[in-house]
């Protein structure tokens, strides 16, 4: 999937096999009130009690770990080939497999990724990680990490992850080395993997595995699949990928690297999913550069194209067209900036110098004779395209003349942000092209045509489909299964599923998962998602929060003085005065019944008993249910 910053959808909590109690009811029906509401305030609901007794649990919990046993299988045999997805398998993003050979005791690990969250699903996180517990625990078998192409999804977990299992070798190719070089700087204090610098066609051994590294065709330059070599036969994995083809007939190209591949003895083979679900092939790259020259070539005012940074090769040859058609370049947007900066270092990118001008110069130009080329189609809030549709660009307005590419498809969860900023340009009276009206974009995976084409060219014994949702791998495994391969030799694997090839004949998938629970990348802590962390800003952010602050005279358990009241998010004070006189009534009749003839005053029980009783009152009066958190002083 292309990795521009955007929200993902967060797994389904179905799919959710992580220990621990249930997650509480989210809510109410609305208009409806808890169970057994009748008993009035001082007789609080079930439900808002059990609700309060989640809320009420530690925020962190350090023995979760040990609550149940974590299944660490022994090394595998000396004649069997283990593969443990550690991640991407149940979402797009965070990609991380394991490979082991039995016959060299090496771990290999392939890709390193991490998934954007949503703010809805995990407020507050900025990343998922893999779970990288199976080769903490191994991590001296684990000899070096193979990293097949430059996306955030099959990159951004390094810095976060590599130091937990001994930071082992880097090996990729050079657009990639420098891509997570250029991230590692944003990360100054974490170690740093020595990064072996790799070329397709080549065969290498790391540890004392043999591998060998071959071109696969993606919307990003230097992208490779890899070969595996054991005694038994050979594992192959792909990276994404798609296929480049001419009506759907494979370039020869795509037929020479993949004939070549099938020429071995391949015992199991992993390939992207992510575009399992369409059917036939997809559109090839160079028609969607072919639709954008020709708009380059023909619009008549200011063309303004919003597309990934990550898409190097069309960035890059949309600047050769405006070069070739005599127009000026304003590029916008850091990601942009930077990667193009990338390109010219590795040599993809030779346009003349003057070709590209500042934005304040745009003036200077007839407005034919400028391209603009900017981040945020994705309809990032404070990307440069938003800034341009909402009149904040210091240097660029629009106008009915000016046209706008949006060279991206719109990523599941994007789909409001994208509708907000077509609005925002269309009030300009623009001409608005985009990839349902035109071939301005195409995917950076194949469709299951090119995958059933490919997988038929590997020829392997097992196929495992990997890099997508459950649905994607499904449907993967389906196209492969009706083009005639055996549905008995296809896994369908989830994040931590363990299978072993034995003799390169017999596929044994274990019954127990390795750890594979989220870690999260939340502020600057990394561990284990932290459900009730997340659980309570979630709470906060539906119905807010009520703080009763109340000092309490230790000796008589009567309360001092009127008990304050803070709170934020849930109503309106001010306008809520007799709630709040009630409230306060309640508090101090609820404090000082509870201590009635305590001796000693237990303030954790009175706390515990005021946030039911106070929990139970303000849903019923409201149909909100804030976190009420109780202060007691006793003096
Ligand atoms: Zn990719």
């Amino acid at each position: 999937m292309n990795p521009a910053p955007a929200p993902a959808p967060a797994p389904h909590p179905s799919r959710d096999t992580r220990p621990g109690p249930a997650r509480p009811p989210r809510r109410f029906e609305r208009g409806g009130r808890p169970p057994q509401g009748r008993g009035g305030p001082s007789r609080p609901g079930s439900a808002s009690r059990r609700i309060q007794r989640i809320l009420r649990r530690p925020s962190s919990n350090p023995t979760r770990v040990n609550r149940t046993a974590d299944y660490f299988p022994e090394p595998v045999g000396p004649t069997s080939v283990r593969i443990i997805p550690l991640g991407g398998v149940e979402e797009v993003g965070r990609n991380m497999t394991a490979i082991e050979v039995g016959a060299t005791g090496d771990i290999l690990v392939f890709d390193a990724g991490f998934q954007f969250v949503s703010e809805e699903a995990s407020p507050g996180v900025d990343y998922i990680l893999p779970n990288t517990r199976y080769l903490e625990k191994n991590a001296a078998r684990v000899k070096g990490v193979i990293i097949t192409h430059g996306h955030l999804d099959h990159i951004g977990g390094i810095p976060f992850v590599m130091p937990r299992f001994g930071t082992p070798p880097i090996y990729t190719q050079k657009l990639t080395s420098i891509m997570i070089q250029r991230r590692q700087e944003e990360y100054p204090d974490v170690p740093k993997s020595e990064m072996v610098e790799v070329e397709v066609g080549q065969s290498i051994v790391i540890g004392s595995t043999r591998v060998k590294f071959f071109p696969v065709t993606h919307s990003i330059p230097d992208s490779m699949g890899v070969s595996i070599e054991t005694p038994q036969g050979n594992v192959v994995i792909t990276g994404d990928l798609k296929l480049d083809h001419d009506d759907s007939i494979p370039a020869e190209h795509e037929v020479k690297t993949w004939g070549d591949i099938g020429k071995d003895k391949n015992i199991f083979f992993i390939a992207d999913s992510t575009n399992a679900e369409k059917d036939g092939f997809s559109i090839p790259e160079k028609r969607v550069i072919q639709t954008l020259e020709d708009i380059i070539k023909t619009v008549s005012g200011r063309l303004i194209i919003g597309t990934f940074a990550s898409q190097f090769e069309r960035m890059i040859c949309i600047m050769e067209a405006a070069e070739k058609f005599g127009k000026k370049i304003v590029t916008e947007g850091r990601s942009i900036k930077n990667n193009l900066e990338i390109a010219e270092k590795t040599g993809l990118l030779t346009i003349k110098k003057e070709t590209i001008i500042p934005a304040q110069d745009i003036g200077n130009y007839p407005p034919d004779k400028i391209v603009i080329l900017s981040t945020g189609a994705q309809g990032e809030e404070f990307a440069a395209l938003m800034r341009i549709a909402t009149r904040q660009h210091k240097y660029i307005t629009l106008t009915e003349r000016d046209t706008i590419v949006l060279s991206s498809s719109v990523i599941p969860g994007n789909e409001i942000a994208v509708q907000k900023l077509k609005d925002n340009l269309y009030r300009h009276g623009v001409t608005l092209i985009h990839y349902r009206s035109s071939d301005v974009h195409s995917t950076g995976h194949g469709n299951t045509g090119e995958l059933v084409w490919i997988n038929k060219q590997v020829g392997a014994k097992f196929f495992m489909p990997s890099y997508g949702y459950h649905s994607m791998l499904r449907c993967h495994a389906k196209a492969v299964e009706q083009s005639g391969f055996p549905k008995e030799n296809i896994v369908i694997p989830d994040n931590g599923t363990v299978i072993d090839i034995e003799d390169g004949e017999r596929m044994h998938v274990h019954k127990q998962k390795v750890p594979s629970a989220q870690m999260v990348v939340d502020g600057f802590t990394i561990g284990d998602i932290q459900e009730v962390v997340i659980r309570d800003r979630q709470s906060l952010a539906k119905d807010g929060m009520f703080v009763i602050i109340a000092s309490v005279a230790l000796k008589t358990g009567k309360l001092r003085k009127s008990p304050d009241i803070i709170s934020r998010g849930f109503i309106y004070l001010r306008e809520s005065q007799n709630l709040l006189n009630e409230a306060r009534i309640l508090i101090k009749k609820t404090i000082e019944d509870s201590t009635r003839n305590m001796n000693p005053i237990d303030l954790d029980y009175v706390k515990n008993n005021l946030t039911d009783v106070m929990a139970g009152f303000l849903f019923q009066r409201t149909n909100k249910a804030p976190m009420v958190i109780p202060v007691l002083i006793g003096m």
